[in-house]
């Protein structure tokens, strides 16, 4: 498989909390990183049931619109009480105006509605599946997982998305009251692209 040092690659999302991370994590590698939003590409639909499929469309669409070597990213939070839920649908809870707030009030109306209300009760994982696409077609599939459990009411500013009702565990901080370089260092996507680093550098 042909190494990634000294590439240019494009991230296949247009989520600014995702590029940010991604950006920091490859820039030790020597990666020349655009994203798809910089590029000016269409956002394909998601219309794969897993976290795989829906990764390897948005890598698709990015190889084909650029002719570049793509990373692409579906990640997501699945709720032990909820049956794994929101999962793949981890962006739709948010609503087409993408309103985090609304979406982890849903995920939290839904937990007090099942009871959970202890800790053990509320545990959940940030899912992070990556693929890695080439021109020629070839591609390689990663995968990291952050397990932790969700707090209500939600605390902190920094981070993206569902970061504020997030403490990963073995810490007392939810992912938005840690300073980036903490959640990158245990992150679901961090670890996702440790194994892509380890694989292709
Ligand atoms: P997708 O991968 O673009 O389908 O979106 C997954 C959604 O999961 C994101 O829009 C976020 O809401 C959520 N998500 C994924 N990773 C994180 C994270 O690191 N922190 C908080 N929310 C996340």
């Amino acid at each position: 498989m042909p190494r990634l040092t000294n590439q240019r690659v494009v991230i296949a999302t247009h989520n600014k909390g995702k590029l940010a991370e991604f950006a920091a994590l490859l820039k030790p590698h020597g990666v020349s990183a655009v994203s798809a939003g910089e590029l000016g590409l269409a956002e394909p639909a998601e219309t794969e049931t897993t976290f795989i499929g829906n990764a390897r469309i948005k890598a698709k669409a990015a190889v084909e619109a650029s002719g570049l070597i793509a990373i692409a990213d579906d990640s997501g939070l699945c709720v032990n009480a909820l049956d794994g839920a929101p999962g793949v649908y981890t962006a739709d809870w948010a609503g087409p105006s993408r309103d985090w707030n609304q979406a982890m009030r849903l995920v939290e109306e839904k937990l007090e509605a099942k009871g959970a209300t202890a800790p053990a009760q509320r545990r959940a994982t940030f899912m992070c599946t990556l693929c890695v696409m080439w021109p020629n077609g070839a591609e390689r599939i990663y995968e990291g997982r952050a397990p932790g459990t969700l707090v209500w009411p939600p605390r902190g500013q920094l981070g993206h998305g569902y970061d504020p009702m997030f403490v990963p565990e073995g810490q007392s901080l939810t992912f938005a009251e840690m300073e980036p370089e903490a959640k990158n260092a245990i992150s679901h996507r961090a670890r996702a692209l440790e194994a892509l680093v380890r694989d292709l550098f």
